[in-house]
């Protein structure tokens, strides 16, 4: 059994989803999200030697909370689910 993370296996519940939330590429730093997207607080987070940003949003489409990670470090960050 191989586990790819670039596989596009939506949990269940993430059917609520609405198509822009849906479409928006997770964990690829400098992907856009989509203009339902409504910003709320930002926080910092530590990554081992330095902070990152993180910022919440909201959609008002879906209801689905997204935190994006703005880490020059990785470029695995960005778009993350929080919940739908
Ligand atoms: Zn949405």
């Amino acid at each position: 059994m191989t586990q790819d993370q670039n596989a596009a296996a939506p949990a269940a519940n993430e059917s609520t989803l609405c198509a822009p939330c849906a479409g928006i590429q997770r964990h690829w730093r400098r992907a856009p999200g989509h203009a339902e997207l409504v910003q709320a607080n930002n926080r910092q987070e530590a990554r081992g030697a330095h902070t990152v940003t993180v910022t919440r949003y909201r959609c008002d489409h879906c209801g689905a909370i997204w935190d994006y990670e703005n880490n020059r470090a990785d470029q695995r960050t960005g778009w993350s689910l929080v919940r739908c």
